[in-house]
């Protein structure tokens, strides 16, 4: 017997296997945290920015100020933070384009999407610069805080910070 004889398998019905005709948005590929008290010990900077405030934790022993924000410094180890206002203004650090290969469930977001990595002065983040595409961007330009609020999968109201260009910069 070879590997082309196939005799044994020409007759009979094979048996049928399907994919579903419709896929669930993973809760995997769902990148934003959940933002409730039971659900992130660092719920503050999401009721912060529900009201219109950019925040982050700042070390009372040690003086150090962190981004994203944390419930355990990780200069000193202290667990002694408040949260402070961040400025909702900042320059383009660095700058990069995201142009495809999003998976599965996200095809819907609008690609090319300009994701940035912004000064804030007293910290430096990533975000996703809106209104812009990169040949518009320079090092140094200078961006806003821009707040969205998330739609799906969940019920709850979530939001999301992002950048924007600051009116009037060209
Ligand atoms: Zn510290």
């Amino acid at each position: 017997m070879t590997n082309t004889d196939t005799s044994d398998f020409d007759d009979g019905e094979r048996e049928r296997v399907s994919v579903p005709d419709r896929i669930e948005f993973p809760r995997l590929l769902d990148f934003y945290e959940l933002q409730t008290e039971d659900q992130t010990k660092i719920h503050k900077f999401y009721d912060n920015l529900r009201d219109g405030q950019l925040t982050t934790t700042q070390c009372r022993d040690c003086d150090e100020m962190h981004f994203p924000p944390r419930i355990v410094c990780p200069e000193c180890t202290s667990d002694d933070l408040e949260y402070m206002d961040l400025p909702h203004e900042g320059e383009l650090f660095a700058f990069s384009e995201v142009r495809g290969g999003l998976p599965l469930g996200l095809r819907e977001h609008d690609v090319p999407y300009v994701v940035a990595v912004v000064d804030l002065g007293p910290v430096k983040l990533s975000g996703r610069v809106d209104d812009a595409s990169y040949g518009d961007l320079e090092i140094g330009d200078s961006v806003s805080l821009k707040i969205v609020e998330i739609n799906g999968p969940t019920d709850e109201e979530r939001v999301f910070y992002r950048f924007e260009p600051t009116d009037g910069d060209s």
